[in-house]
């Protein structure tokens, strides 16, 4: 055979794992059925200006390891997420913190005069939140549920909140600070020039087939690999043979603007109902890029059809369900690995995907 391993996706999963592979000796091939390598976080340059083609990504981890293995590849900037709600014509603060409460209440000042009013409204929900609706509530309660949650959450799953699983809520912060930064963790930024620049480096000296789909010859990639890394969706891998998998897509609909500064902010979000979109990106704001231009984006949620990219998934209960199931075929596949966010049906984040490829027992 001519390689010990055929790694199916060039996304931050397989870039990792064929990083690992080749720096201990062997022969590795990685396919992608894309144009590009690094899937998800590829950036392009646009007039001069770093575009996250497959919306805003921005890299913040808590794994001391994932961010010296990250940073062994390239710089990065000390860009702190904090972006902003729009919703008709007011403008708060993200995530919910002193800032955001001091805004909507005109009686607020400090933490206790935010907590007044957050555990009046937190009152309406008694007992375990049963919905991201109720989650929502007696998390920051109703003002702040319906101006900037409810229908931002709606437009991203089609779905009413009472029908929607409380955790996706979970992993939003509320801090009585004023603190914008939207993570917790202890490291955060953007790879300077882009993640198309680290994901070259990872894959510096490996050899890359692009517009190669792994299903168009199956036979063959079996044929000239020891083992397969595969990171592209699980259900695909088992020609949906138990059902398919739920996943939400986007559109994006990017401008390039004859302005130099568009929204005054790489990421605006639109918590109401009033627009169809949920975000617009404006892209040079990640790298502080000069340029009298700008590209800003469009982020448009969507059902996931035939011929889209899948991107988020849907983990409750019936789809974890399936997974489980199509998982206990995947540890029953010889000589193939599975992994990264499309083959684990897991909604991670980068530096999730990234500790798990250095995990991988190779
Ligand atoms: P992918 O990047 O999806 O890579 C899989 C690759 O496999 C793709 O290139 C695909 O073309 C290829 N492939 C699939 N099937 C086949 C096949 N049959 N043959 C050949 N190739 C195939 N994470 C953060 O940490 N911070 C953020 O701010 C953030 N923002 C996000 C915003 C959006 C809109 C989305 C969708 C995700 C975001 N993420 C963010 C998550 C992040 O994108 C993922 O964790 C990460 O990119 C997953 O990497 P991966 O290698 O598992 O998958
Ligand atoms: N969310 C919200 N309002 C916002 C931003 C997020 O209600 O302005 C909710 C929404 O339900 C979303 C979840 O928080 O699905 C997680 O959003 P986040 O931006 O953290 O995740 P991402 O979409 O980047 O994966």
């Amino acid at each position: 055979m001519k390689y010990d391993y055929l790694i199916v996706g060039s996304g931050l999963f397989g870039a990792t794992v064929a990083y690992r592979a080749k720096k201990l000796g062997k022969k590795v091939l990685v396919i992608d059925k894309r144009n590009h390598i690094g899937g998800n976080v590829y950036t392009e340059n646009i007039e001069g200006i770093n575009v996250h083609k497959y919306g805003a990504h921005i890299f913040h981890t808590d794994y001391n390891e994932v961010w010296d293995f990250v940073n062994s590849f390239v710089e990065f900037n000390r860009y702190t997420n904090s972006p902003i709600a729009r919703i008709n014509n007011e403008v708060y603060n993200l995530p919910f913190n002193m800032n955001t409460f001091s805004k909507i209440w005109s009686d607020v000042f400090t933490p206790e005069d935010a907590l007044k009013h957050i555990n009046e409204e937190r009152k309406e929900i008694t007992g375990e939140p049963k919905n991201l609706e109720e989650q929502a509530i007696s998390l920051v309660g109703r003002t702040i549920y319906e101006k900037l949650i409810k229908g931002y959450t709606e437009k991203q799953w089609n779905k009413d909140c009472k029908e929607l699983p409380a955790f996706i809520i979970k992993r939003l912060p509320v801090r009585l600070i004023y603190d914008n930064n939207y993570f917790n963790d202890k490291y955060q930024g953007i790879p300077v020039g882009g993640y198309t620049n680290l994901v070259e480096k990872m894959l510096n000296d490996i050899e890359v087939k692009l517009n190669t789909n792994y299903f168009d010859n199956i036979d063959y990639c079996k044929s000239i690999a020891k083992k397969i890394i595969y990171t592209g969706p699980l259900d695909e891998y088992f020609n949906y043979s138990l059902g398919k998998l739920e996943w939400r897509s986007l559109v994006f609909d990017t401008k390039i603007l004859n302005i130099e500064n568009y929204q005054g902010n790489a990421v605006v979000n639109y918590t109401g109902h009033e627009v169809e979109y949920t975000r617009v990106i404006e892209h040079k704001h990640f790298e502080n890029t000069s340029s009298s231009k700008t590209v800003i984006t469009y982020e448009y949620p969507s059902d996931y059809k035939n011929g889209m990219e899948r991107y988020y998934t849907v983990n409750d209960d019936k789809n974890n369900e399936l997974a489980d199931k199509y998982r206990k075929l995947a540890s029953k596949e010889k000589n193939v690995l599975f992994g990264g966010r499309l083959a684990e049906y897991k909604y991670y984040d980068m530096d999730d995907v990234i500790k798990k490829a250095l995990e991988l027992e190779l």
